[in-house]
């Protein structure tokens, strides 16, 4: 409570827009995981590592916009990327020159030959989604227990947001809709299982033989803080899947480029048949892409599935994008995050011993999250651990100047290029603080 309250009190200035804004926006906020308890804090501006909050406080920014902020804030090449393309003309509905460019630096890093773009996450999954089921005229799909792929009708199932009562077994989990905005007759056709468990995976594909287009997953699950699969997990799921006339589709949406250059694909070294791209890849503008196999990807070219947008492949994201894969996202920038995280979860782990708290710190590339228990392998060991340690941790650092993304236990930091070893220093001494007051 006192650190709620330091929180409220520091942060008037939101209060006060949110208050304002309910009158024309909806929650007085632009989406639904704004809504954070105890306020949402409204940004004025964003430099370098740090943002700056309408009450003018600032912090060293880790929340990176929910997995974007690779580039952290204004970097000069995206500003000279944008700007520079803005003097040009920011929208045709026409291929532009940098599609070209762009689409063989995604091929060089995920090793999938063809690409088109989206315009967000969401997108991205839904064309990964579509395009299995256009490619082998079967109605159902696979995902993962707890994993979130956005607000499309297919995967809104079985997810933190919304936790029914009856959940079904560990083993067999059902397949639970978001709600009454997503119709059963669509959600039923996803089927459910637990993360890292092949036998699960086998078990679906032989009670629906021929029906299964194929899978969506998180390759590493990044909405329930951050799991790493059973080592050799990704190749032998490929193999199942396939054996079976069914496709595997990683959603790299938070992975590519965060954990690798070529995100768990170059990771894992399993290169699934569709790659699912967006957040970090824009530098902060709108963004996604999908990437396929060509054989997939002639469904597209030959309108099988029309892939189609108003705003694919729009030339502001392609100049942003070309920036971030050429000028950003350098061998040194994947060195600077080994070294800022190396910190990070060495000054972590070493409190969490000292002061005898349970947990560890899971992370990879520019992405981690403290654990708050011993042991977290899918959704059920995510639902039986307390939320309270992620939320107090997330005041101490929120008012320690450390913007971690708000849901507790749910996010994992984003380090950016733009980020410095004192930003680690005040990241690591804000949880030794919070670890001293709880333990
Ligand atoms: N997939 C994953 C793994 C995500 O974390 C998200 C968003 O958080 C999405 C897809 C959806 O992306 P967007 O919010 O850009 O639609």
């Amino acid at each position: 409570a006192g650190q709620e309250k330091i929180l409220t009190d520091r942060t008037a200035g939101s209060a006060r827009l949110r208050a304002e804004a309910r009158e024309s926006l909806a929650g007085g906020v632009a989406s639904a995981w704004q809504d954070s308890p105890p306020v949402a804090v409204w940004i004025e501006d964003g430099h370098a590592a740090h943002v700056r909050d309408v009450d003018g406080t600032d912090y060293v920014d880790l929340h990176g916009g929910f997995g974007v902020g690779l580039a952290g804030h204004a970097h000069p090449a995206i500003v000279a990327a944008v700007t520079g393309r803005v003097r040009h003309g920011t929208h045709f509905a026409q291929p532009t020159r940098d599609l070209i460019p762009v689409t063989r630096l995604l091929a060089e890093r995920f090793g999938l030959p063809q690409w088109r773009f989206t315009n967000s996450g969401t997108e991205a999954t839904m064309d990964a989604v579509h395009l299995m089921r256009a490619a082998t005229g079967r109605k159902k799909i696979l995902k993962v227990e707890g994993s979130y792929h956005g607000h499309h009708d297919s995967v809104q199932v079985s997810g933190y947001a919304r936790v029914a009562e009856d959940i079904g077994p560990d083993d067999r989990p059902r397949s639970v809709a978001y709600g009454p905005a997503y119709p059963t007759e669509i959600t039923d056709l996803t089927l459910v299982v637990p993360f890292g468990d092949l036998a699960a995976v086998e078990r679906v594909l032989a009670e629906h033989p021929g029906e299964i287009a194929g899978m969506i997953i998180e390759p590493v699950m990044m909405n329930i803080g951050l799991i790493v699969p059973p080592d050799g997990y990704h190749a032998e799921l490929k193999a199942l899947l396939h054996r079976h006339g069914a496709h595997l589709a990683y959603d790299e949406v938070k992975t590519g480029f965060a954990i690798a250059p070529g995100g768990a694909t170059e990771l894992f070294g399993t290169t699934p048949d569709i790659v699912c791209l967006a957040k970090a890849m824009g530098g902060g503008i709108p963004c996604g892409a999908v990437g396929a196999t060509r054989a997939l990807m002639d469904r597209i070219a030959d309108h099988t599935y029309e892939q189609v947008g108003t705003f694919n492949g729009n030339p502001m994201m392609l100049a942003a994008t070309r920036a971030m894969l050429t000028e950003v996202l350098t061998e040194d920038a994947y060195r600077g995050f080994d070294a800022l995280r190396s910190r990070m979860t060495g000054g972590v782990e070493a409190a969490l011993r000292r002061y005898g708290l349970p947990g560890y710190v899971a992370a990879h590339g520019a992405k981690g999250s403290v654990i708050f228990t011993e042991r977290l392998r899918n959704f059920r060991d995510f639902l039986a651990y307390d939320d309270r340690w992620g939320h107090l941790h997330w005041l101490y650092q929120h008012n320690g100047g450390v913007f971690l993304p708000p849901w507790g236990k749910t996010e994992q930091w984003t380090l950016s290029v733009q980020h410095t070893a004192e930003d680690a220093e005040r990241f690591v001494l804000n949880f030794e603080r919070f670890a001293a007051a709880v333990h």
